[in-house]
C-alpha cells in the first residue's frame, strides 16, 4: 500500500538533457497537496519538468515520486490519478462536447451509461451544457479549453497539471477559467499550474516557485516572494510613461540615491517613481541577476 498522505510532488536532484543540452540541473522541489504554480521564463523548462511528472518523459537522474508513486515504474497506477491539460488537448474537434466527454469516460473503463451522466455533470459544472452538442472545433478558444479541463476532470483526478492554461485566452476567458480553477481547489483536487502570467499565480496558487537555470530558485507565497526583492523599485519611465528600466532597491535612502544616480547618467530626461515590488520585481529580480540565493521553502 502507499502512504495514505504522501507529499503531493517530493522531487530530489532530478537532471533531464537533450542532447548535450541540459534542462533541469540536479532540481529538489517538494510540495504539500494544494495549489501550487510554476513560474519560469521562456524555455526555463515547465513543460519538461511537467512531462516528467505526468509519466509522458523519462527523466535522467534524481528521484520523482508523484502522490508516492515513480512516474517511470508506477506509470499506469500513476496516470489513472492524474490528468494533464493545458498545451497538449486531448479534445477531438470533429466530436461534440459530449462526445469527447464520453470517449474519455469510456476510456477510463466508465460503463457507456456513467459516461454520458459524467459527461453531462461535467459540462453543466463547466456552463457548456448549451453546447453539448456543438463540435468542439467550433467552439471558442474559451470554451474549448474549458472543455479540455473537463475532459481531464472525467477519470476524478487526485491531481490536475495545467501546462499554461490560459495562454492565448482574452482577458475575460482567462478570468472565467480562474473562477473554474479555483473551484477545482476548494472541491479538494491538487493542481500544478505553469504561467507565464504573475497575475494568475499570484490569483490562484498558495505557493509559487521560480524555475531558473535547471533549478528551483525561489518558493513560497506571493507576499513571501515580494519580501525577497526588498523595500521598494525604482521605475524610470519616458515621457509616454513607458517603463524604461525597474531598480530593486534595499528601501534605504542611500539606496535610492544610488539608484536614482544611476538612473539619472542613463536616461537624463526620464522621470522616475518609487513602488512597492510586484511579482514580475520578483520575476525580474530572480531570473535576470546571477541565481539567488534559494528562498523560503524552495
Ligand atoms: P518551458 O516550458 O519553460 O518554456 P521547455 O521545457 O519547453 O521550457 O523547454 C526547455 C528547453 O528544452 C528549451 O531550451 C527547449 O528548446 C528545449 N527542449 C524542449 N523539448 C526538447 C526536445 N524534445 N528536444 C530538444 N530540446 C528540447
Amino acid at each position: 500500500m502507499t502512504d495514505p498522505s504522501p507529499p503531493l510532488i517530493e522531487i530530489h536532484g532530478l537532471t533531464k538533457t537533450y542532447g548535450s543540452h541540459p534542462v533541469l540541473d540536479g532540481l529538489d522541489l517538494t510540495l504539500p497537496p494544494g495549489v501550487h504554480a510554476l513560474l519560469g521564463p521562456n524555455g526555463a523548462g515547465k513543460t519538461t519538468l511537467i512531462k516528467i511528472l505526468s509519466t509522458l518523459l523519462p527523466h535522467d537522474g534524481g528521484s520523482v515520486r508523484v502522490l508516492g508513486l515513480d512516474p517511470r515504474h508506477e506509470r499506469r497506477r500513476l496516470q489513472g490519478m492524474i490528468s494533464l491539460t493545458g498545451q497538449f488537448a486531448a479534445v477531438d474537434g470533429a466530436l461534440t462536447s459530449l462526445e469527447n466527454l464520453e470517449m474519455l469516460g469510456r476510456l477510463f473503463g466508465l460503463p457507456a451509461a456513467s459516461a454520458r451522466s459524467r459527461g453531462l455533470a461535467l459540462l453543466e459544472r463547466f456552463g457548456l451544457a448549451d453546447s453539448r452538442d456543438t463540435r468542439a472545433s467550433t467552439l471558442s478558444g474559451g470554451m474549448r479549453r474549458k472543455l479540455d479541463i473537463a475532459a481531464g476532470l472525467i477519470s476524478r483526478p487526485r491531481l490536475v497539471f495545467l501546462d499554461e492554461p490560459t495562454t492565448g485566452l482574452d482577458t475575460r476567458s482567462r478570468r472565467v477559467l480562474w473562477e473554474e480553477i479555483g473551484t477545482l481547489a476548494a472541491e479538494g483536487t491538487s493542481v500544478l499550474l505553469t504561467t507565464q502570467y504573475l497575475e494568475e499565480a499570484d490569483a490562484l496558487a498558495e505557493q509559487i516557485h521560480v524555475l531558473h537555470d535547471g533549478r528551483i530558485v525561489a518558493g513560497g507565497t506571493a507576499e513571501e516572494l515580494k519580501e525577497l526583492v526588498g523595500g521598494a523599485v525604482v521605475h524610470v519611465h519616458d515621457a509616454d510613461g513607458t517603463v524604461l528600466e525597474e531598480l530593486p532597491t534595499t528601501g534605504t535612502t542611500a539606496d535610492l540615491a544610488a539608484r536614482l544616480a544611476h538612473a539619472a547618467a542613463r536616461w537624463p530626461e526620464a522621470t522616475a517613481s518609487v513602488h512597492r515590488p510586484t511579482l514580475d520585481d520578483v520575476f525580474l529580480h530572480l531570473t535576470e541577476a546571477p541565481r539567488a540565493p534559494v528562498a523560503a521553502r524552495a
